[in-house]
């Protein structure tokens, strides 16, 4: 099967007056693993719709392989969903669940067979063809409603939080699956969610989304590793999120101001001199005894440690760096519990690379609440 390529331009739709997507131009090329993901309200579910043809817009264009698709009913767009609730027909054995797109479109006896054995041995569900769904868990009815959406062998398949009505571990294993059968089949999976590790574990390339609007696209590590902007840094992972004064621009290389230091630091865009904001994850610190020799080219800021939080696999240690919040430094507990040698009140020196620290436009959405760091700050 080959994958569809969408784009969006200057989408918009309102509710009563109030925008849920707020101009979004997206390319997302055909055969990708695409997710949309942000917290809720933040208009993914509405420009799924749009683009299954759920939803109309109210100005823009959705174009399906070249062609404009807006004018056309559900139906005549060579796209699937699959929602978070499965919807299946109770009253119909799974066989016939699968095969039931197939009667509209007018398919052979024999090849609906066909079609639905393959679909039904896609998600490996071959054996359980004659049960009802009620007699399927959850996970087992979420793989025949991805086999009901396939058997009509979409160029593109939508899919809504599908997996948010599962428990964690079937979660992460239905991710690896889910992942696995999208580069099987090669076809465009647009993926809405909230959860920021799924979006990661599972994408080609990740949007995210914020009030309607497009904060930042790009591959899992870009995003994680070099993102664009406050809100973006503050919704994937822990973030050590500070104001800095940009002093000098060199390329992709910028000199700032922060935590009461010089730092060197990289920038995904441009940067200006004059008031920014610099992010650096926990896990890019390393922690160092005041007084001892440094690395050169290391960014070096000196502190006090305040409290050091055991969490298992790593201990988090929050440093007063003469900030207005402590910065969290991950220590990975290689060696157990002993791993953390500093303790509160101890003079540290926290060190990271340039590359580590990443100069972010100011989002005009509302940042999430980063539970790591908002320990600091309470
Ligand atoms: P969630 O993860 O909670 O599903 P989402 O990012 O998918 O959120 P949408 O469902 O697209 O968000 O909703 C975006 C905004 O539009 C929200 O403020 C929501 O309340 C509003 N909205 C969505 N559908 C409708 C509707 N049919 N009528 C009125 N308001 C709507």
């Amino acid at each position: 099967m080959a994958g569809g390529a969408i784009r969006l331009e200057a989408l918009v739709k309102s509710f009563a007056g109030m925008p849920a997507v707020n101009g979004i131009d997206l390319d997302i090329p055909a055969g990708q693993f695409f997710s949309l993901l942000g917290p809720s309200g933040c208009g993914k579910t509405t420009t799924l719709r749009m683009i299954a043809g759920f939803e109309r817009p109210d100005s823009g264009r959705i174009e399906l392989d070249g062609r404009d698709v807006a004018a056309d009913p559900p139906h005549r767009r060579p796209v699937n969903t699959v929602f978070q609730t499965y919807a299946l027909f109770p009253f119909m054995s799974v066989w016939d669940n699968v095969a039931f797109g197939l009667k509209y479109q007018k398919v052979s006896r024999e090849e609906t067979r066909q079609r639905v054995g393959d679909a039904l041995e896609l998600v490996q569900m071959t054996s359980y063809a004659r049960r009802k769904p009620a007699q399927l868990s959850g996970g087992q009815q979420q793989r025949i409603a991805l086999a009901r959406a396939l058997v009509l062998r979409p160029r593109v398949l939508l899919l809504d939080e599908p997996l948010g009505a599962l428990d964690a571990k079937l979660r992460k294993q239905l991710q690896l699956e889910l992942r696995a059968l999208q580069r099987e089949i090669g076809i465009t999976f647009v993926y809405v969610t909230h959860d920021q590790e799924e979006a990661l574990t599972m994408s080609d390339q990740i949007a995210v989304l914020a009030e309607g609007r497009i904060e930042q696209v790009g591959a899992p590590q870009e995003i994680y590793s070099s993102p664009a902007t406050t809100f973006v840094a503050g919704f994937l992972g822990a973030a050590n999120i500070f104001d800095a004064e940009v002093v000098y621009v060199a390329g992709a290389s910028v000199t700032c101001r922060a935590l009461g230091t010089q730092m060197t630091a990289e920038v995904t865009g441009t940067a200006e001199p004059g008031a920014a904001a610099i992010v650096i994850r926990p896990e890019r610190i390393t922690l160092q005894d005041s007084g001892s020799a440094v690395e050169s080219g290391m960014n070096r800021i000196p502190g006090t440690v305040t409290h050091v939080v055991y969490l298992g696999n790593c201990t988090h240690v929050h440093v007063d760096v003469g900030a207005p919040k402590d910065l969290v430094v991950e220590v990975p507990n290689r060696s157990g519990p002993a791993s953390v040698t500093h303790h509160p009140g101890a003079q540290v020196v926290c060190l990271c690379t340039p590359d580590a620290v990443r100069v972010l436009q100011r989002s005009t959405a509302a940042l999430v609440t980063d539970p790591v760091t908002a320990l600091s700050s309470a």
